[in-house]
């Protein structure tokens, strides 16, 4: 398999170099040459379909049986016997719980398996490289888990100083391992982000350091997140059946994902964006203008984004994979705020496709009624999975799955307000206020970050 940019003008990759770049040169993002089909087949085993659904996209660049142990392994972590449960709602209304693994978020689905991809890929290569990343909570501790302990790198991460919750910030900080580095910095997650672009567009520090990002854009992550679309039609009545599914969504990674699975054949007559307030998504599907807002603070804050990313791989398509005309499209964005879609484009999107989005009363009073309804305990991101899902429309000869992304206990003021109950965190994390917490608080300044780096990273 190889992978093209989506901007048309970077080299043309394997998946083991795709995994290793993240971003093509051109700035677009890689993804499969073509699209592959999946066979009949699939019991609803977590790991058995994740080696086969994967397979295909990794072709020859990884050997097969170090592939299918690294999934294996990357799975065996995770609370829950099947990986990823099936609730049964009521009404063909399903919750698919991807928040078992290490870090209590879905993220660690992906970053479990692309952190040992990594370590994996770069011992054969016999190389090492320093992960640098900013994060406004999940992905940080979700990052750090997955690449806590591998020789081949050291990973640093950046938080704003005081606006992480307790929990999210324990998650990280907790983490003994020598290649593990947090940066608690006096400022905000934009500073963070914009201290993390800076040390990569310093060639001689980013060579120096071999810089490298586990971030949202890489395509590993999109592939490891294409399993579970799969896995739940399994268990729903197999792989020919039709399940539509209500995305809680943010940087447009695990609704693309399920857009992947659709275009391998899964039957996906529907696909539900869910957003909170941050509703730029909900404008593009309903009638095809992207307006771009300030982004504002909400009860679900990984999905408090305004650019996702992800959406760069569904306009490809849409485009019918013309990069020049994606990279137009986006310079036009980006120098206007705003961008409106030619109805012909737009046409694909009401077919297949809806977005809709919710604020945070209606997040409460969601959170509420379904622990009353079904004792269900939903997180404030879950929940909007759910009021998507439930919004759009019944159809009983169709299941319909709500991706439930992260657990109660993750986002304990939130669950407390709506319900009266402050959630428990799961039993391997009771001790996490007891741990002794390991981080370096910097000030927001680029030659301070990159001297704390040089300083802390293990020699190349
Ligand atoms: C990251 C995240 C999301 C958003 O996922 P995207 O792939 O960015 O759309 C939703 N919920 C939780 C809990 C997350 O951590």
């Amino acid at each position: 398999m190889r992978y093209v940019s989506t901007r048309g003008a970077a080299p043309v990759l394997d998946f083991a170099d795709a995994l290793l770049v993240g971003l093509a040169s051109d700035g677009g993002l890689y993804v499969p040459e073509a699209w592959p089909q999946l066979p009949d087949g699939g019991t609803g085993d977590y790991v058995a379909t994740a080696v086969e659904v994967m397979a295909p996209f990794v072709g020859d660049s990884i050997d097969a049986d170090a592939f299918a142990a690294m999934v294996a392994d990357s799975y065996a972590c995770f609370d829950a016997d099947d990986v990823a449960p099936l609730v049964d709602l009521g009404d063909g209304l399903f919750l698919m719980e991807l928040f078992h693994g290490p870090t209590l978020a879905f993220k660690d689905i992906a970053l479990q398996l692309v952190g040992r991809l990594f370590d994996h890929e770069l011992t054969r290569r016999g190389e090492r490289v320093t992960i640098v990343g900013a994060t406004s909570g999940d992905t940080g501790s979700a990052a750090i888990e997955a690449c806590r302990d591998r020789d081949s790198l050291d990973i640093v991460i950046l938080h704003p100083a005081g606006r992480v919750s307790e929990v999210q910030r324990r998650q990280m900080t907790t983490v003994s391992s020598a290649n593990v580095h947090n940066v608690a910095l006096e400022g905000t997650f934009d500073d963070c982000q914009d201290l993390v672009k800076a040390m990569f567009a310093d060639e001689p520090f980013r060579n120096r350091m071999r810089l490298s990002a586990v971030n949202s854009i890489n395509w590993a992550r999109v592939m490891a997140q294409v399993v579970y679309y799969v896995v739940a039609a399994e268990r729903l009545g197999g792989r020919r059946e039709p399940v539509r599914f209500a995305v809680p969504t943010g940087n447009f990674g695990n609704v693309f994902a399920g857009h992947v699975a659709r275009l391998s054949g899964l039957r996906i007559p529907r696909l539900v964006v869910g957003s909170n307030s941050n509703d730029i998504l909900t404008g593009f599907f309903r009638n095809g203008t992207m307006e771009l807002r300030d982004v504002v603070p909400t009860l679900s804050p990984s999905m408090d984004i305004q650019v996702s990313s992800n959406l760069e791989r569904l306009l490809f398509e849409l485009l019918d994979r013309d990069g020049a005309a994606v990279a137009a499209l986006l310079d036009g964005f980006r120098a206007d705020g705003t961008v409106t879609l030619d109805p012909g484009l737009h046409a694909p999107l009401s077919d297949g496709w809806s977005a809709t989005r919710f604020d945070d009363d209606e997040v409460l009073a969601c959170i509420a009624d379904e622990a009353d309804r079904s004792g269900t305990v939903l997180d404030p991101h879950s929940a909007v999975g759910v009021l998507a899902a439930r919004s759009s429309g019944r159809d009983r000869s169709t299941p319909m799955v709500a991706l439930a992304t992260a657990h109660p206990a993750k986002f304990p003021d939130a669950v407390e307000a709506a319900t009266g109950v402050r959630p428990a965190l799961p039993e391997r994390l009771g001790d996490l206020f007891d741990r002794p917490e390991r981080l370096t608080t910097l000030p927001n300044d680029l030659a301070s970050v990159e001297a704390f780096v040089e300083a802390g990273v293990r020699p190349v």
